[in-house]
């Protein structure tokens, strides 16, 4: 899918106006491979380089918003629930495509359990509400799953353990 596409479906399903909300705004840190934290001043480093894109700001015709918490989450792909682990932020909801690419979408509130389908535009669950210095936001990552995983024992350690290769969540 497309970014914009995904702009679209989280106007949609949050009953935005197109004037609040007609596309996503990144700056340096919120993009896959960044090594700078995007929410603080300077240049302070992530622990790990970033494994995927992470959605914040939006613009429109009226100015520059950010998400809240709180606000709906559509699905980018069609697949099944994987797995459900928990982040720094809240959790992490994975769902797997019929390729096996693996789509987390991290930091939200979800009542999707293991073995829940979702289509395009599905509600996956809400920004979660965060405390600390991290404002609430909608991260998102991409990579293709092993066919013979254990899904019970994916978290972003095990992950990271595993040396998998983040790829772009959106667009090609
Ligand atoms: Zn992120």
């Amino acid at each position: 899918m497309e970014i914009q596409s995904f702009a679209n479906l989280y106007r949609e399903i949050n009953l935005l106006a197109g004037e609040q909300f007609s596309s996503w705004c990144f700056m340096p840190g919120m993009g896959l491979g960044d090594g700078n934290k995007w929410w603080v001043d300077g240049a302070e480093k992530r622990a790990v380089v970033h494994e995927g894109i992470d959605f914040f700001w939006y613009e429109g015709q009226r100015g520059r918003s950010h998400v809240q918490p709180g606000d709906f989450i559509p699905s980018c792909c069609d697949g099944k629930v994987v797995a459900c682990c928990p982040d720094f932020l809240g959790c992490s909801l994975f769902v797997i495509d019929e390729n096996f690419s693996c789509f987390v979408f991290s930091h939200i509130f979800t009542t999707l359990l293991v073995g829940d389908l979702v289509t395009v535009g599905s509600q996956l669950g809400k920004i979660a509400q965060t405390n600390g210095p991290v404002p609430p936001h909608l991260h998102v990552s991409k990579f293709m799953a092993g066919l013979d995983w254990d899904w019970s024992v994916v978290t972003w350690q095990w992950l990271h353990q595993q040396q998998i290769a983040f790829v772009s969540p959106f667009g090609g």
